[in-house]
């Protein structure tokens, strides 16, 4: 039996920067990462981004933090492993080895995986989703062979991937079940805007379709929409939302409906056990209620803050302003706030055609989020400040 102070289940960013949070306040416990990708931690939001684009990628130049600094830690990685059996009161966690290790605190850093839609054809050759390296790698092969292109989806991921695609030449299409893009976060009017642009530069929108399912003997031909269109296509991504990795923690008090449930410390109930980044599901001081975010930022900064409160030297509090960021073709968009609730104001300053603004989200007088396009990293600080001063933080 392999006896650890810290286990940290999942080598994301999340896991990796909790490995940094204990180690600047304990440097002498003994550290565990077992990470499921064979990857050492890396930059994963690159994937859908230059990655894509690039001619040869340089795998080593994604790590995040470089894989030296496990070693100059002493912390011991186990990439390519899957922790299979968590014992909660035993303190246990079976490796796919059959390897037990026993031990003291444990963080939960399992991240999300895609959402599969329920549809005939999902298991079709050419019917891909976009998560690790080992998938983008897969696109950019695939994406050299195919003329006809869909994305499925018009979330984040979805643009993102699109975008990178179409600038590479290809022929894309994108069908997405809303009337506009980022219909999750964007009002009706920005929303049209992107939409606008996407068509502008060339990605064929089928807008206000819903997936029915995908065509082929073994590689995919077409795919259905529900309003019974057919749509040849050599090659679909799917990007349908997240959903986070909790099979491990089911049906304990370890696994929600929403994620896993933590406190402000990022505690889970059982004590000395912690959830983290796209797995969490903690009490937002700054805009209330109860969120699970799927962004870089808030994977990397939790990761911190967990890892600092396991060696029990530290309790910090976790009280982030929301941020995320995307990149489609040239735009930067930054999003500061709760955008989960459509305003019923926006104040937007800055012109759409110079593709530059600030639009401001209020839920009546109450400012929540505020969206930022081509701004530099001040105003997105500066966004942080007005939305806590805004609620008195
Ligand atoms: C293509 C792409 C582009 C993105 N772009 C952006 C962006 O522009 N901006 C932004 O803010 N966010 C972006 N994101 C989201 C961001 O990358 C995630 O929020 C972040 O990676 C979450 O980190 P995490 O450590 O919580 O989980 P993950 O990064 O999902 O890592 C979890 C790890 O745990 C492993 N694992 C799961 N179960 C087990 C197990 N039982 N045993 C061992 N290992 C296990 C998984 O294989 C995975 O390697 C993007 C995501 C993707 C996929």
């Amino acid at each position: 039996m392999i006896r650890r102070d810290y286990l940290i289940i999942g080598s994301g960013i999340g896991g990796a920067s909790a490995c940094q949070g204990i180690r600047r306040y304990d440097k002498r416990g003994s550290v565990t990462l077992v990470g499921a990708e064979v990857f050492p931690p890396y930059k994963r939001w690159i994937l859908s981004k230059s990655f894509l684009r690039e001619k040869s990628p340089q795998l080593k130049k994604l790590q995040e933090p470089v894989e030296r600094w496990f070693q100059t830690h002493k912390i011991e990685t186990r990439f390519g492993t899957v922790v299979t059996q968590f014992n909660i009161e035993r303190r246990l966690a079976v490796l796919t080895n059959g390897e037990t290790i026993e031990f003291n605190k444990a963080c939960l850093a399992m991240g999300s995986r895609p959402v599969r839609p329920p549809v005939a054809g999902v298991a079709l050759g050419n019917v891909i989703y976009l998560r690790t390296i080992r998938d983008a790698l897969a696109l950019r092969e695939m994406a050299s062979l195919e003329k006809t292109l869909m994305v499925v989806g018009g979330g984040l991921l979805a643009c993102e991937a699109a975008a990178s695609l179409r600038m590479m030449k290809m022929k894309v299409g994108l069908m997405h079940r809303d009337s506009y893009l980022l219909n999750r976060y964007l009002d009706a009017e920005t929303g049209a805007w992107l939409t606008e642009y996407f068509a502008k530069h060339g990605v064929t929108m089928l807008m206000g379709e819903s997936l029915n399912g995908f065509e082929g003997k073994t590689v995919l031909r077409n795919i259905q929409t529900k309003s019974g269109n057919r749509v040849p296509a050599g090659l679909a991504v799917i990007a349908c939302g997240a959903e986070p990795n909790l099979d491990l923690v089911r049906n304990t008090p370890l696994s929600g409906p929403h994620g896993s449930p933590v406190t402000e410390y990022l505690e889970t109930e059982e004590k000395g056990i912690y959830a983290i980044g796209d797995l969490a599901f903690y009490p937002d001081r700054i805009m209330g209620g109860m969120r699970r975010q799927t962004h870089w930022d808030n994977a990397r900064d939790q990761g911190f803050i967990a890892g600092a409160n396991m060696t029990g030297k530290k309790r910090i509090r976790y009280e982030q302003v929301p941020h995320f960021w995307t990149e489609m073709f040239d735009l930067r968009m930054d999003f500061v706030g709760d955008f989960s609730v459509l305003p019923t104001r926006v104040d937007c300053r800055g012109s759409y055609a110079k593709k530059k603004f600030i639009a401001r989200y209020y839920q009546a007088d109450k400012l929540r989020a505020i969206l930022l396009c081509q701004q530099p990293p001040r105003e997105v600080e500066s966004a942080k400040t007005q939305l806590r001063h805004a609620l008195g933080k």
